[in-house]
């Protein structure tokens, strides 16, 4: 997609923090972090949101979570615990229509979320 930010974050046209990547998948920090560890996991292929995730997405749902897991620890919260969150539509205040995983840690998280 030509006009999607996060696809060009992963074709390496607009500038991000790298975090960790894999084959099918990006991870860098959030511009605006909610929490001290605030990571964005990404496929580099484009899709919308998790609305649209269908069986043979399974693959490269499965590549998200683990490098979400690597990050967790390499970030130092994988003993203390994260969170992850897909965000779907506007009451989500999704923002990028770009399929994302945000991993959140570092502190103690309220929930339900504001
Ligand atoms: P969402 O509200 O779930 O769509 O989340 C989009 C996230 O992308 C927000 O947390 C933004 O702060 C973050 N974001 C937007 N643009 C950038 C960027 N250029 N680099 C890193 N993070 C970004």
């Amino acid at each position: 997609m030509s006009d999607c930010i996060f696809c060009k974050i992963v074709a390496g046209e607009l500038p991000s923090e790298e975090v960790a990547s894999t084959n099918g998948t990006y991870a860098f920090r959030d511009i605006n972090p909610g929490a001290p560890t605030h990571v964005l996991v990404v496929p580099r292929q484009h899709i919308a949101d998790a609305s649209v995730i269908r069986p043979e997405h399974a693959e490269m749902v499965t590549e998200m979570v683990q490098l979400a897991q690597r990050v967790a620890e390499s970030e130092g919260v994988a003993e203390r615990g994260y969170r992850l969150v897909l965000n779907v539509g506007e009451d989500a205040q999704n923002s990028v229509p770009h399929l994302h995983l945000h991993l959140l840690g570092g502190r103690r998280l309220g929930w339900p979320p504001g």
